[in-house]
């Protein structure tokens, strides 16, 4: 069995550690929404080595760049294929819905979207209301560990950058695999901590003290390797299990969400937010840190539910 890296942060309580993401989440969600739109989540950009000497990027590129994480993401995982279309799609950790929408769109699938903050799901509905989608997307405040769902229900399950805040990495995985039907696929992009080389039983003590700060400053409970993923997807007997290192791919979100927190319009909706919401954003420096010294990596990790 995979072996948990747990930060000291929140890890004891859980109550209070979903309280405290919901919390967070209801106050920065229109900060976010401001800066970087509906997706609550990094780009996908060419590595320098397969764009050489490119232009600077624009607000424009980035918000493509966040477009087209969800394109590779379906892609790696083999979705991308009109024949598999998925018909009814769970979105765990769904932030304000920009990628349940997505989904929707893309496939004209059943959608359902979930997270822990009630200000988030007001948001999505107020979104898929307003791209008239409403009757294909719902969403609710429910939790990614124990969810509202039968077993067996979705044929795609799609989570993106929520893993990093679960408490319990094995029981989020499961839980995801329990609810998926068979046949189902499984896509999970998350930041993991580096996987370990087979000498190691852990990180180093440099990298755990720096794992602690982030998880304190950014409600991140928990860390696990993309190989542990992997074991627990092998463990629940899941097929076609497959992941890469996206860490290059997502590198040059960091100056645009630099950029766009030092403008005046970013600076003023930070404020507007509150000291939670600038607390996390001055944290940023600390992710920085982490994936610089590549303690931290940006991965996909897809899967499917035998037939
Ligand atoms: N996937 C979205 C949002 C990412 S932000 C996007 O790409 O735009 C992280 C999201 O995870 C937030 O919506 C937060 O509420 C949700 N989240 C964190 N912990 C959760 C939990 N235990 N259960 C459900 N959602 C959770």
């Amino acid at each position: 069995m995979a072996k948990l890296q747990r930060g000291e942060g929140e890890g004891g309580d859980l109550e209070k550690l979903r309280k405290g993401i919901a919390e967070s989440y209801d106050e920065s969600t229109g900060a976010w929404e401001e800066l970087f739109g509906e997706y609550i989540h990094r780009g996908f950009y060419d590595t320098p080595s397969a764009a050489p000497g490119a232009a600077p990027l624009t607000a424009q590129d980035h918000r493509r760049a966040q477009l087209r994480m969800i394109d590779e993401a379906l892609a790696f995982a083999g979705v991308s294929d009109p024949e598999k279309k998925p018909k009814k799609i769970l979105d765990v950790g769904c932030g304000i819905g920009g990628d349940t929408l997505c989904l929707a769109k893309k496939y004209g699938a059943q959608c359902i979207g979930i997270n822990l903050s009630p200000v988030q799901v007001k948001r999505a509905q107020e979104l898929a209301q307003a791209e008239g989608l409403a009757d294909k997307v719902s969403f609710e405040v429910a939790d990614a560990l124990n969810q509202p769902f039968p077993d067996g229900q979705f044929d795609l399950v799609w989570s993106l950058e929520s893993g990093e805040h679960m408490p319990d990495k094995e029981k989020f995985f499961s839980e995801m695999a329990r609810v998926a039907a068979p046949g189902a696929t499984i896509i999970l992009v998350t930041w993991c901590h580096r996987d370990l080389s087979p000498d190691e039983e852990s990180l180093r003590p440099d990298e755990m003290k720096l794992l602690n700060k982030i998880s304190d400053a950014h409600l991140l409970p928990a860390w696990c390797s993309a190989a542990d993923y992997a074991s627990f997807a092998k463990s629940l007997k899941l097929e076609d299990i497959r992941r890469a290192d996206w860490s290059e791919n997502v590198a040059p979100f960091w100056s645009a969400a630099v950029q766009s927190g030092m403008t005046w319009r970013g600076i003023i909706s930070l404020l507007k937010s509150g000291w939670k919401t600038i607390k996390t954003a001055l944290a940023v420096s600390l992710l920085i840190e982490g994936y610089n010294k590549k303690v931290i990596k940006y991965n996909i990790i897809t899967c499917r539910k035998p037939k």
